[in-house]
């Protein structure tokens, strides 16, 4: 780092394991970009001043995680229409002395998705009802997809699909009868655990299976997907696509892809 490194980074609490640091700083490096990205604990009663820190320190790029993300709307000058609709922020840019929210999760899960299928008219079952969730299905109606919204907790469905404008809702069991070409897991069901939010049998044969859980990479959904003959897409790309659409956003250069993704397997395999 030098007096010139430009200094950018991720804040959530607890820090725990935050493979966004590593894939950042490998994009950066692949584009010759003199920056440095740290990763913040920030308990929610400091996030006010962090994000005044952000505009007195000259912070220009922050990452936005868990739990902050709803709640550090209240801070920000601007909001963009998009973040604004799904609820929630995970990207801030300070421009002009501005502090602007923006959101690039929905984005990331459908530029993961369209790594296998185009969206477009396909019919979309979203298990989930919560923060990713509400991501996903803003990124597949925007890529003109018809998309069912299946919780355990039925009325959350319910509530996110009128709110978002999705085609329809009801519980997760109703995957058995919707013959889905998509299906994304955003329920936290899979995580380090060998458990799936579905039955095995109502995955279709050919559907893509995107589970948002990326820990164990090959979720018991995904091993089911395969031996269903389905194609399953790991939650690892989502989270990859995310961070490279906020290097877009910040640095308005095509993000390396390739390279965020082999620091991601990088830094998991350190983790181990
Ligand atoms: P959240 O807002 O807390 O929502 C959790 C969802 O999981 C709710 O729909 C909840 O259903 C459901 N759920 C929890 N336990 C369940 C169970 N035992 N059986 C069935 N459903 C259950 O969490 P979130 O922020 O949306 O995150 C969800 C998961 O996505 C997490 O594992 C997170 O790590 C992952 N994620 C991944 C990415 C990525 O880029 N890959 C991005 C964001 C999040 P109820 O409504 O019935 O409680």
């Amino acid at each position: 780092m030098s007096g010139k490194t430009m200094v950018c980074g991720i804040i959530l609490h607890p820090a725990g394991h935050t493979r966004s640091p590593a894939m950042h700083n490998a994009a950066f490096e692949a584009s010759g970009i003199d920056a440095s990205y740290q990763a913040f604990d920030v308990p929610p009663h400091r996030l006010g001043d962090a994000i005044r820190g952000m505009r007195g320190l000259g912070l220009r790029q922050l990452a936005v995680s868990i739990p902050h993300k709803r709640a550090v709307m209240a801070h920000l000058d601007r909001v963009d229409e998009r973040a604004a609709a799904i609820g929630a922020v995970n990207t801030i840019t300070l421009r002009d002395d501005a502090l602007e929210g923006a959101n690039t999760d929905w984005i990331g899960a459908l530029r993961a998705l369209e790594r296998e299928i185009e969206p477009k008219g396909r019919r979309a079952a979203v298990l989930g009802a919560g923060g990713a969730a509400r991501a996903v299905v803003y990124g597949l109606l925007q890529a003109g997809a018809r998309v069912w919204v299946l919780n355990r907790t039925e009325a959350r469905a319910e509530q996110l699909a009128s709110e978002l404008g999705a085609e329809n809702s009801g519980p997760l069991e109703g995957l058995a009868d919707l013959a889905a070409d998509i299906i994304v897991n955003t329920t936290s069901v899979g995580l380090g655990s060998t458990i799936s939010p579905v039955a095995a049998e109502a995955i279709p044969e050919g559907a893509v299976v995107m589970d948002a859980v990326y820990e164990p990479e090959k979720t018991q959904l995904l091993r089911d997907a395969a031996r269903r003959g389905a194609r399953p897409l790991a939650g690892k790309w989502m989270l990859v696509h995310q961070a490279a659409e906020q290097f877009r956003l910040w640095t308005h250069t095509e993000p390396p892809v390739n390279a965020m993704a082999e620091a991601f397997d990088i830094a998991g395999e350190t983790r181990r």
